[in-house]
């Protein structure tokens, strides 16, 4: 049997070590001529975690991973309002908690391929034809790749979803925000930031900074806006949006990169009534964002491949395979974008008095019980997904 796999990213990877090792050939089709070096930082924990677990990747993900303490709020000034300690963050996930660039995370699961698995860069899926049997899949090179399934593991704004489902607005819930990211290099703020994220603590509009070691800074940021439409020049967007955010922020907005190295994008999450079609199915944000506001996509994205893998090896039928999928992992999807939905107001909040109120909640998080009840409100109920598949 054969799967093509359209998306190198988090969850096209992670699916691509599953599928090998239950005995299908596997393509992965990716649109990007080489591999993402840019990105944010990412918290990886949960089930995507377990699923790293289970294929043997947690050592080298380690080796990968930044050190990080605390996550600390501050003002103008630079003055930290509220502090969140990683360990105890950790702690609630009982340490399988780590800090990483989603490039990182990524070249984790490419360098642990097999050699068997046939990764294509530069190639973009243009075009599929679904008939009993199989997949007849275009690219954009004119050529086409035949397998028995395929796996649009696309992102959020999937070619593949567009293709087989239909439009993306039928499926796309905007939250209201955009967020953007890049890398630069100043030791300064490097220095002010090393083994933390410091977060702006403003209404509206926040910029997150950490310090990845050697003067190099990677920053997210997400502001508030009812338009969804996106600027034409990112980089511009980003300086104009967040210059009054006094303490670092002017000095990493002057060192913002080309708008073709900033990632940018509206901050969504997509929702679908069947995530299958025939022999064609989603994973990941493509079939499921929840939002940075979940801050599980990744982790989500890994687990939910785990699981689609597991199944299809488990079923009689690739169609069955699938149903079960489907039934397996919605719920928790679901659950986790109704947990970032909530938190909108605590992660970036609309007025100055959600601000104080986020601070005087962040403080009384010192309370021994309360940190557990905040970690909980923001990462959602513990799930042994790994464990699922095989328990049924
Ligand atoms: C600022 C920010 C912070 C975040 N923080 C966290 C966090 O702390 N923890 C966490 O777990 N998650 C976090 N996330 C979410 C996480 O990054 C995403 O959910 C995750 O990367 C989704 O992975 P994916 O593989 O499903 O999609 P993607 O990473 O979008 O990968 C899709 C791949 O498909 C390729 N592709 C697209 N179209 C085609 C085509 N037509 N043909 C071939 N290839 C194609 C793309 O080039 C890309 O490589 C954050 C997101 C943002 C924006």
């Amino acid at each position: 049997m054969k799967v093509a796999i359209c998306g190198a990213g988090i969850s096209g990877l992670a699916l691509a070590h599953r599928m090998h090792a239950h005995g299908w050939d596997v393509v992965v089709l990716e649109r990007a001529p080489g591999p993402r070096t840019q990105g944010y930082m990412i918290d990886f924990f949960g089930p995507g975690f377990d699923a790293a677990d289970a294929m043997g990747l947690v050592p080298a993900l380690h080796e990968r991973a930044h050190p990080i303490d605390e996550a600390a709020y501050v003002d103008t000034r630079g003055r930290t309002t509220a502090q969140l300690t990683f360990a105890r963050f950790a702690a609630t996930e009982d340490g399988r908690l780590l800090s990483l660039l989603r490039s990182d995370l990524e070249a984790v699961l490419r360098e642990h391929l097999p050699a068997a698995v046939q990764v294509r860069f530069g190639v973009a899926v243009t075009d599929v034809r679904d008939g009993p049997g199989g997949v007849d899949v275009g690219l954009a090179d004119g050529t086409r790749v035949d397998a028995d399934l395929l796996v649009g593991a696309d992102g959020i704004h999937s070619t593949v979803r567009r293709l087989v489902f239909g439009e993306e607005h039928r499926y796309s819930r905007y939250l209201g925000l955009h967020t953007a990211a890049f890398q630069f290099d100043d030791p300064v703020v490097e220095a002010a930031t090393r083994h933390k994220v410091c977060l702006t603590d403003t209404p509206q509009r926040q910029m997150g900074i950490y310090g990845l070691g050697g003067g190099r800074v990677a920053t997210f940021t997400v502001h508030r806006t009812p338009d969804p439409a996106m600027p034409a020049d990112a980089r511009a967007a980003v300086q104009e949006e967040y210059r009054g955010l006094g303490w670092l922020v002017p000095r990493a907005l002057a060192a913002c990169p080309p708008s073709s190295e900033v990632f940018y994008d509206q901050v969504a999450q997509i929702e679908m009534p069947r995530w299958s079609s025939g022999r064609v199915t989603l994973v990941g944000d493509a079939c499921a964002a929840v939002s940075l506001l979940a801050g599980q996509g990744a982790s989500l994205g890994i687990g939910g491949a785990y699981v689609l893998a597991e199944e299809l090896a488990a079923a009689p039928t690739i169609e069955a395979g699938l149903e079960r999928y489907e039934q397996a992992w919605r719920p928790i999807a679901t659950e986790r974008q109704e947990v970032g939905r909530r938190v909108a107001r605590w992660f970036l909040p609309a007025s100055r008095r959600d601000v104080l109120l986020r601070r005087a909640v962040l403080r009384l998080g010192n309370l021994p019980w309360l940190d557990r009840v905040i970690v909980k409100a923001i990462a959602g109920n513990r799930v042994p997904v790994v464990a699922q598949p095989a328990a049924r």
